[in-house]
């Protein structure tokens, strides 16, 4: 008999209470965190799809690993183990080892960055756009344009746009850094990019004498989409998928904390010999040693474990399924959506929900207050307050699209938590119009999501 119920491929070992809150108290929550989620205790919170990003349930192989970690500071086996694993899945040669992504973004930016240099990409992620900016350069988005509406169909809404990418390469010859491919596209939804635009990508590259690389964060989620989404795909392995992305590209970034199925972890590999000596003394200087890192032996002995695991086709069957299980449920509540729904997250359009709400009162970001308040979830706001910027007369020049991601962490929770998230936006629904929208009072610089204080209009 063939099941249309994709099960859960593992069996829970070791559990994690749930603290139960009430609405009341977390109307206070909410006062105390001055309506800023990231400022929540994690205690509080009842489903936490804030991130997918370290949030994953390790697996008995992996915690067993932990145990078996080599802290060697020169040398260790484990590095030998995590080495190998990198590897093997990406053919780059040089790996350099990192606390998580953005120190090996920094470190590639760093050396590939400075006033005056562009990058390119499909959707620069948040901190790889503020390590960019940090060293002066200039960091260009530029999706197909379907990606840039959340209710269009069309199976790759994380391609990047070719033809403008040849435009801009033209444009500032010269001084291009680096075009970035970042699979899926977190910010532009969880979309995949398809292995044609990959292709396209680094031909024009190629052409240009430009650096090619991939943010490889959700490689395996993304290689899903491609088996499954493209023609003359489908006869190939979810790992070969990606192996053959990664032999277009220079070099990679990855946060380990996503398809490697760790808490903390990163790396930085790369093709070119003269790069990667560059980039292993900054590495020296500011991780750690070429053979740790940022990372504990242990944590390298998970990772090479983890980038085993998520090639696992029942595994990631059951990945993408889940996140469609959830997207599903609230389209059929009329719930507006980024369609179709990516690999690790489910986008609520809240610029289509809340209507009433002016981009500069940040509807996304009331909708996560009110998930909060009526559930306990915890979810993020990409819109405005991440990504808008200010005019010269002080007004806000918002983001393209006012997106609230429900990101699921890996393994961690189980279909009726996700029914219950579902179930929350019945209410959200019935109460829209009540909404109101919010004011940012306080904020810093660089990544203000993170710690501004808001208040409600
Ligand atoms: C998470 C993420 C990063 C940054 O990695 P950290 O481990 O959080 O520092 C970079 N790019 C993308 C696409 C990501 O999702």
């Amino acid at each position: 008999m063939k099941h249309r119920t994709i099960i859960e491929p593992f069996r829970i070992k070791s559990v994690e209470p749930i603290g139960i809150s009430t609405e009341a108290e977390r109307i206070e929550q909410l006062k105390d965190a001055h309506y800023n989620p990231f400022l929540l205790r994690s205690r509080d919170v009842i489903i936490d799809l804030m991130t997918d990003s370290g949030t994953s349930a390790m697996s008995a192989h992996q915690w067993a690993g932990m145990m078996e970690g080599d802290e060697a500071y020169a040398g260790s086996r484990s590095w030998e183990r995590m080495q190998d694993a990198v590897r093997e899945l990406t053919g780059l040669d040089h790996v350099l080892p990192t606390h998580q992504g953005r120190a090996a973004e920094r470190i590639i930016y760093g050396h590939l960055g400075g006033p005056g240099k562009v990058f390119i990409s499909n959707t620069h992620f948040d901190t790889t756009r503020a390590n960019i900016e940090f060293t002066g350069a200039t960091a260009i988005d530029i999706p197909i344009a379907e990606g840039r509406d959340p209710a269009i169909r069309h199976p790759f809404k994380g391609n990047m746009d070719v033809a403008e990418l040849e435009n801009l390469l033209k444009q500032h010859r010269g001084h291009v850094g680096a075009v970035i491919l970042t699979v899926t596209n977190n910010s532009g939804g969880g979309q995949p990019v398809s292995m044609a635009n990959a292709e396209g990508v680094a031909a024009i590259c190629k052409r240009h004498g430009v650096p090619f690389l991939l943010d490889c964060c959700r490689i395996a989620e993304n290689s899903w989409f491609v088996k499954h989404r493209e023609e003359c795909m489908e006869g190939l392995s979810y790992r070969q998928i990606a192996q053959r992305m990664f032999s277009l590209a220079d070099g990679a970034v990855m946060s380990a904390k996503k398809d490697a199925l760790v808490n903390m972890g990163g790396f930085l590999a790369l093709r070119d010999g003269a790069i990667a000596e560059a980039c292993t003394n900054l590495l020296i200087i500011t991780e750690g040693f070429t053979t740790y890192g940022g990372l504990s032996g242990r944590d390298m002995e998970a990772i090479a474990i983890g980038l085993e695991e998520v090639f696992d086709p029942h595994y990631l069957d059951y990945r993408i399924r889940s996140t469609k299980f959830l997207g599903e449920k609230l389209h059929a509540l009329g719930v507006p959506l980024m369609r179709p729904i990516g690999g690790h997250a489910v986008y609520v359009d809240a610029k289509a929900l809340y209507r009433h709400i002016a981009p500069d009162q940040y509807p996304g970001q009331a909708l996560v207050v009110e998930l909060y308040r009526l559930a306990g979830i915890r979810a993020v706001e990409i819109g405005s307050v991440m990504f808008g910027t200010y005019a010269a007369d002080g007004s806000l020049k918002p983001s393209a699209m006012e997106l609230v991601r429900l990101a699921i962490p890996r393994r961690v929770y189980t279909q009726s938590h996700m029914e219950y998230a579902a179930e929350t936006f019945e209410e959200i629904m019935l109460t829209r119009d009540q909404v109101r929208g919010y004011r940012i009072i306080k904020e810093p610089r660089f990544l203000r999501h993170f710690t501004a204080h808001f208040e409600q209009m």
